[in-house]
């Protein structure tokens, strides 16, 4: 799940990491309010920033022509316009797609005097199942690209996770970004507060880009977080309520919200060919021998190892909502599940949706002759697979008109 930039830096700020002074608002109205107690209050300047999951909102251009995602501005009343343009619009940027992002809340907060920017972000090292901090003296820009021209320049400092991170490792991250003298303390503090961020969190991504040296009101310089953006695991969602609470639906495919209420995993690709499948890695088997015999998956299905007939029953209008779909491969074994259980679901789920695309079904494992014999009897025009190569070139050939192996 991911969050916006306002909520990641509420909780950055728990632990630690210094964000600018800011308030989310929802209306033109709040934002002036907002701006006229930071311009009180000493601030020199002020920024709007619009909240979307997607980033890039700096260079974005909004579908009523209005520039940029991110605005500074010097009085209250610009900071009015701005929100008035902003809200209710839709931005349009390099991770929206095309379609854009409708902006419903904005983020007015106090200008941020940058000096210098820097990259700072928290994942998992998949290579050695360890956390890896990961910084880099190019912020601002797209890490992809500075990893692309000069990948020299990325600092990478594995984190033993049954320790945590280490102040020495902070020390040595901070020293790699060039931040010393007075910085260099509240820089360390910063990234251990990062990296405790990350893990108490249980997020996959705590990324702060940039991280910024700023000058503040009195000329002194600091460092602290002028965007963040985190990702949580869903799977962790139950231990944290306050976090599930952020959730904003609106960001989120209709089809994968509906799927999550019937604990499906669901994610809308671009294909044609629906697949329903349990067990994630043959549902992965699954899209890749669909393509391998010239096909295109319309989803990732995965209805879990102990799917019921109304998760089967949901699953087959979930796919069946994409108008992209124009035939259904089934691919199930019955190990946990028994496979009478998942044909009567699926003889269910055909009657009920008065099913008139092709459907092949491939079956194994637990209870397999008595579910063929009830997808048999039910008399409804289901294509049978004998095996997983069999059953995908049966579907290709009934989407496309023809099946060819392609490596
Ligand atoms: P993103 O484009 O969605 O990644 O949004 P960012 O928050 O990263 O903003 C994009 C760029 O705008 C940053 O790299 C900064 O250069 C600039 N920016 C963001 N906030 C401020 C600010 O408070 N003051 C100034 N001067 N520039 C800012
Ligand atoms: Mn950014």
């Amino acid at each position: 799940m991911n969050i916006h930039e306002y909520q990641a830096k509420q909780l950055l700020s728990q632990y630690g990491v210094a964000v600018p002074p800011g308030e989310v608002c929802s209306t033109p109205e709040e934002a002036i309010w907002v701006a006229h107690k930071f311009l009180i209050g000493g601030a020199k300047e002020l920024v709007i920033k619009a909240q979307t999951h997607a980033g890039g909102r700096g260079k974005g251009t909004f579908k009523n022509g209005f520039k940029g995602g991110v605005r500074l501005c010097q009085t209250a009343e610009q900071v009015y316009e701005v929100a008035k343009a902003m809200l209710g619009q839709v931005l349009v940027t390099q991770q929206t797609g095309p379609q854009g992002r409708l902006v419903s809340k904005v983020l007015v907060a106090v200008s941020s005097d940058i000096k210098k920017e820097f990259y700072l972000a928290v994942l998992l090292d998949r290579s050695t199942s360890w956390p890896l901090m990961m910084v880099s003296t190019e912020g601002g820009v797209d890490i992809e690209e500075v990893a692309a021209r000069s990948p020299e320049k990325i600092v990478r400092e594995l984190i033993d996770p049954a320790v945590g991170m280490m102040p020495y490792q902070a020390r040595k991250v901070a020293a790699a970004l060039g931040l010393k003298g007075d910085l260099f303390n509240p820089a360390v503090k910063l990234l251990l507060g990062a990296y405790k961020t990350w893990w108490e969190c249980d997020a996959t991504l705590v990324e702060i880009n940039p991280l910024a040296l700023v000058i503040d009101n009195d000329g002194k310089e600091i460092v602290r977080a002028v965007d963040a953006k985190i990702s949580i695991d869903d799977n962790s969602l139950y231990r944290h309520p306050e976090i599930q609470a952020m959730r904003d639906l609106a960001e989120e495919q209709a089809l994968e919200i509906e799927a999550s209420k019937y604990n499906l995993n669901y994610i809308k690709l671009d294909g044609n060919i629906a697949c329903l499948v349990n067990g994630a890695g043959l549902a992965m088997a699954t899209m890749d021998i669909i393509k391998s015999f010239g096909g295109e998956p319309a989803n990732f299905l995965d209805v879990g190892g102990g799917a019921s007939q109304e998760q089967v029953s949901a699953a087959f209008k979930i796919i069946l909502s994409d108008p992209n779909v124009r035939g259904i491969l089934v691919n199930i074994f019955g190990g946990i599940m028994q496979c009478d259980v998942i044909a009567a679901g699926i003889a269910a789920a055909v009657k009920e949706t008065e099913l008139d695309l092709p459907l092949v079904v491939r079956l194994e494992g637990n209870n397999v002759e008595v579910g063929r014999r009830i997808l048999k009897e039910s008399g409804l025009p289901i294509i049978s697979g004998d095996t997983m190569s069999d059953a995908a070139q049966k579907i290709v050939k009934a989407v496309t008109g023809t099946s060819e192996k392609s490596a």
